[in-house]
């Protein structure tokens, strides 16, 4: 599976970072960056959660 932020609804407030911090990080500007590809299998559980707890449901699951 993949994941993908909806830019124009993240208010990078981080939380997804701190829940899959290998996927999700936000940088020194404030500006979330998603690893690139498949998200990894032992990582999918965690993207889920953070796809799920998403305050401005910015993420998607492809
Ligand atoms: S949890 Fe949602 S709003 Fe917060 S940084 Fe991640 S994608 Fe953006």
């Amino acid at each position: 599976m993949k994941v993908s932020v909806d830019f124009d609804q993240c208010e990078a407030n981080g939380i997804c970072a701190g829940i899959a911090p290998d996927v999700f990080e936000l940088d020194d500007e404030d500006m979330l960056h998603v690893a690139e590809g498949e998200v990894a299998p032992d990582q999918e559980s965690q993207v889920a959660e953070a796809v799920a707890q998403c305050p401005k449901a910015a993420l998607r699951l492809l």
